[in-house]
């Protein structure tokens, strides 16, 4: 695992302007002039430019099209103390921008400068992604490191997400170690939430914690709409600072979970109702039945996960905010989220004119949202800036 100069060298075609030069760790396949010293999927490898001046240490898959990820620009060894590195900087960031929760992300993958790796805490629970040949080849030194910086944690592995395959290698899910006893309980400010870690991601949405917190703090008192609801996220916050909230979501399991969660915070059922139903269709019978809302809030799942379905994803984006438009109180409130890389703030602030302007109303931005900062964003790589939305007011014509 651990290199010194490896002696697998790959070296760049000569194009000065290519992004690896400007703090981006990707080196696609199409970049790369020659590989010398045959490393096998995963292997370590020293990047050259094409004038042969050293350029970093990453690792190489030729499986994938992204067949070189950097993860040092120093000429160092990769191994536990980098690692242990790594994971100290990545705590530190969190001990400085992480306030109010026991449940955040330790580690975002290339915007921790660790790609391929994901560290999700949940309370005394590491959930821990492995997503490429590279990061699996660093295992056990990533779990080595993690029970040295921070002992006395159970470490569950979640390693089942769809870039594996590509990457060659197959799914592992379980403990590692020690299992951790009984049911997971999580703080989100005043709010509890029971995780479990099979759900969507590792079991939470925490990069939408923050947003969460700033849509409580309005204090709204009237009715909130919670479309896409999941687990109950959004809708437990604004219920317990005193709004009557609607959560809409097609998964039963996962409102399920979120009546459990309800009833962890000690919230009427009246005063928090969940509804199994396609936001789609539930918004159009909304509108026929004249139901009105003081706050959407519409945070759909990534519509569009390759760049050729933005059209069919910004058609939906559009529908759903026309209805919601229709469907809230004179200068009521709308938040709308694109959790996609391919939808940016102007493509959902486009949907978001082209609506309001067929629904025939006029719009203000409150507040721009992103993720929250444990899931970091590193501006020389756009690829981490993802999750970002929109707090409108919206006001009829006169
Ligand atoms: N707001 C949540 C996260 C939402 S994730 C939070 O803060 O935790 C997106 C959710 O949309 C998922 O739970 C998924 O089940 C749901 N979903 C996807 N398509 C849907 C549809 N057409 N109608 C209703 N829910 C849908």
């Amino acid at each position: 695992m651990t290199a010194n100069n490896p002696a697998k060298v790959v070296t760049l075609k000569r194009a000065g302007r290519d992004q690896a030069y400007l703090w981006h760790p990707w080196i696609y396949r199409s970049q790369i002039a020659q590989v010398s010293g045959n490393p096998q999927p995963g292997e370590l490898v020293r990047i050259l430019t094409a004038s042969g001046r050293y350029l970093g240490t990453g690792y190489f898959n030729s499986r994938s099209e992204i067949t070189t990820r950097i993860l040092s620009r120093q000429d160092i060894a990769i191994g536990r103390d980098f690692l242990e590195t790594k994971l100290q900087e990545a705590l530190a960031y969190r001990r400085c921008w992480v306030a109010d929760t026991d449940a955040y992300r330790l580690v975002s993958s290339e915007a921790d400068g660790l790609p391929g790796l994901i560290i999700d805490v949940y309370g005394k629970i590491f959930c821990v992604q492995i997503l490429t040949a590279g990061m699996e080849v660093l295992r056990e030194g990533v779990f080595g490191a993690l029970r040295q910086l921070m002992p006395g944690y159970a470490i569950y592995e979640k390693s089942d997400a769809f870039s594996r395959k590509i990457e060659g290698l197959e799914f592992r899910t379980g403990w590692v170690g020690e299992p951790a006893e009984g049911p997971i309980t999580v703080r989100e400010g005043k709010i509890r939430y029971g995780v479990d870690m099979g759900g969507h991601k590792t079991g939470l949405y925490l990069d939408q914690r923050e947003n969460r917190f700033y849509l409580a703090s309005l204090g709204i008192k009237g009715d909130v709409l919670d479309a896409f609801c999941y687990e109950g996220g959004f809708g437990l916050h604004l219920a317990s600072s005193g709004a009557k909230v609607l959560g809409v979501d097609i998964q039963e399991e996962a409102l399920r979970k979120a009546e459990k969660n309800r009833e962890l915070n000690g919230l009427a059922a009246d005063q928090l109702v969940f509804k199994a139903a396609n936001v789609f269709d539930e918004l159009k019978a909304m509108e026929k039945g004249g139901r009105k809302f003081d706050l959407v809030i519409l945070d759909p799942p990534s519509f569009v996960k390759k760049k050729d379905a933005i059209e069919g994803a910004l058609s939906g984006y559009k529908e759903i905010l026309l209805r919601s438009m229709k469907i809230l109180k004179p200068d009521g409130l709308l938040a709308v989220f694109s959790c996609s890389y391919h939808i940016d703030d102007t493509l959902l602030l486009k949907s978001s004119l082209s609506a309001a302007h067929d629904a025939r109303k006029t719009l203000k931005i409150i507040r721009f949202f992103k993720q929250s900062a444990d899931h970091p964003i590193n501006p020389f790589i756009p690829e981490t800036y993802y999750l970002k939305g929109f707090l409108f007011s919206v006001t009829s014509l006169l």
